[in-house]
Formats: C-alpha cells, sequence, structure tokens
C-alpha cells in the first residue's frame, strides 16, 4: 500500500463499536484524560506558528462552551478524543489557547498526519449542519450514536441518516511520453494549473467517471486507468479518488463551461522548473493533485 495522502488519520482508531455505549462515551467526555479538538464555524483551533499544531483541550477547559454537538473521533491509545462544534459563540472562544484557522488555510503548512483529526471533524460538524432536518417528513434530527447518525424526532418516522462522502475521481492524464494535461477555473488563483477532476455520478463506476469526466472537460479519449491513492478532502465532504491514465487522442477539445481559462499540455520540464507565480503554479502541496504531478515529474 501506498503511503498515506495528507489528511489520512491512521494514527485514530474510530472504534466505532463505542459510538453506541452512551455510559461509556458519557464518562469519557467527562474523564480529564480525554482530548477535544474544537470546530468553530468549519474553523478548528491551532497553535500558529511556521508549522501550526492543532490544538487539543481537555474537558474541563471545554465546560463553558456548552457545546451542543459533540462527536466520537475515535481513541489514540486508550486517550479518547471529540471534536465539539463552538458555533454558537458570537467570537470564537478558547483564545487563550489558539487560534480558529480553515484547514484550507494551514493545512498545507501542517506536519503530515497533523491535519487528519480537524479533516475528520471538519466533515463531521458540515454534515451536522446540513442535515438538521429529516429528508423524509421535514422534522427536526437529533445527534444520536456519539454524533455518527441523525435521528429524525417525529416519533412516526425515527429516520437516520449518516454522514456523507461524496466521490470524486481526480486524474493525472498523459502523453504516454513527456506530456501531461492541466487545466484551470477562473476561481483558482492567478497562474494555478491542476489535472482534472469530477464527481462520481450515481450508478457510475469509478473509472467509468475518469473516462467520462475528461472526454466532457477536454475532448481527449483515454485508456490504463490506473487508481493510485486517495484521499479525504473534507471541503466540504469529499473523498478523492486518484487515478492516472493515458491519452489515446491528443487535440484537446475544451469545455469552457468547465474550465473557463482552459487546458493545455505541459512538458516535464515546464512543471519542474514552474516559476510558481501568475504565470504558472502547481497544485497546493497538501493535495493529492501535486502528489500524482510530482509522481508524475519523477518519472512515476
Ligand atoms: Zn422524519
Amino acid at each position: 500500500m501506498k503511503n498515506p495522502n495528507i489528511y489520512a488519520s491512521r494514527a485514530l482508531d474510530r472504534a466505532g463499536h463505542l459510538r453506541r455505549d452512551d455510559d461509556w462515551i458519557r464518562q469519557r467526555l467527562a474523564d480529564r484524560s480525554s482530548r477535544i479538538l474544537a470546530v468553530w464555524r468549519s474553523r478548528s483551533l491551532v497553535l500558529e506558528g511556521d508549522m501550526p499544531r492543532t490544538v487539543l483541550l481537555d474537558p474541563e477547559q471545554c465546560l463553558a462552551a456548552a457545546s451542543p454537538t459533540r462527536v466520537f473521533l475515535g481513541l489514540i491509545g486508550d486517550v479518547a478524543h471529540f471534536a465539539i462544534d463552538v458555533s454558537h459563540h458570537a467570537e470564537p472562544p478558547f483564545r487563550e489557547h489558539g487560534e480558529f484557522h480553515d484547514l484550507r488555510q494551514v493545512g498545507p503548512r501542517m506536519a503530515p498526519g497533523d491535519g487528519g483529526m480537524i479533516a475528520f471533524a471538519r466533515a463531521m460538524m458540515t454534515w451536522h449542519h446540513r442535515h438538521r432536518f429529516c429528508g423524509l417528513c421535514g422534522a427536526p434530527t437529533e445527534s444520536v450514536q456519539a454524533g455518527h447518525v441523525r435521528q429524525c424526532t417525529n416519533p412516526d418516522c425515527r429516520t437516520q441518516c449518516f454522514p456523507r462522502t461524496d466521490p470524486a475521481v481526480i486524474m493525472l492524464v498523459h502523453d504516454g511520453g513527456d506530456r501531461v494535461v492541466l487545466g484551470r477555473k477562473a476561481t483558482m488563483m492567478p497562474g494555478l494549473h491542476t489535472i482534472l477532476a469530477g464527481f462520481v455520478e450515481p450508478g457510475e463506476s469509478m473509472e467509468d467517471a475518469v473516462a467520462r469526466e475528461v472526454y466532457e472537460e477536454v475532448g481527449l479519449r483515454i485508456a490504463d486507468i490506473d487508481y493510485h491513492s486517495s484521499q479525504p478532502w473534507p471541503f466540504p465532504a469529499n473523498v478523492m479518488l486518484g487515478f492516472t491514465a493515458r491519452a489515446v487522442t491528443f487535440d484537446l477539445n475544451v469545455d469552457y463551461n468547465e474550465l473557463e481559462d482552459g487546458a493545455r499540455w505541459f512538458t516535464r520540464d515546464q512543471l519542474r522548473n514552474s516559476p510558481e507565480d501568475d504565470t504558472l503554479r502547481l497544485p497546493r502541496k497538501d493535495s493529492i493533485a501535486r502528489r500524482l504531478v510530482n509522481e508524475w515529474i519523477e518519472g512515476g
């Protein structure tokens, strides 16, 4: 198996069997050895610096925050880790411990692995915020099973809904030689070019989604579609499934509705010598896109 991508959190044992044990969860939420990650409006508590670090609080420090949503994240060793939502505070709390930052801003500078729990917590809190009402009957839902299920409060319904992760494919398309396709959307940072990506549609395999998206976005037919690795991408609720593929046609026919600023072929030398300015930037360093580009530049 390949090395995990940034934001995977292998150190954490999610211990899913404990989520239904209300007594155990209650005890651990009060246990001073437990560690708690606070989320305020999609931002997480971190200690800023050259290498920002995740701040974990103990239950006593969190009492005053009176969080309405608490999620059991899992165990590291014997220590229970939770996330709490403190978005109801008009101003971010816990200022004496750190600052709330969006993982999108601090993630690329964090130590590998340090952002994994933030990614997990961010995705869970986003899901709680977006599923406050039942999709079937419209009644309010409530958080159960240590924050991993939302259940309809209508006694005649009681429908449960579970955290969502939407699969997206992301693919490095090369020509079998020295060129790769990168595109850019108008909303991206100036100069940024990245590999192609898109959502998997219902009833579609990942490989079919790769072929469809490449054809839709740049008009290329491809072969040798190979899975590489995956990455949690909680912006807001995706898992990125990385692939490589070889183009068998080479004339680009760009869909400017999807890639407003176009797409083109780049050589290894062009990418290796990327000036990282408004003329050309490579994908952000915490992304699977950057990993795929880097490995291809190195001849992978
Ligand atoms: Zn309902």
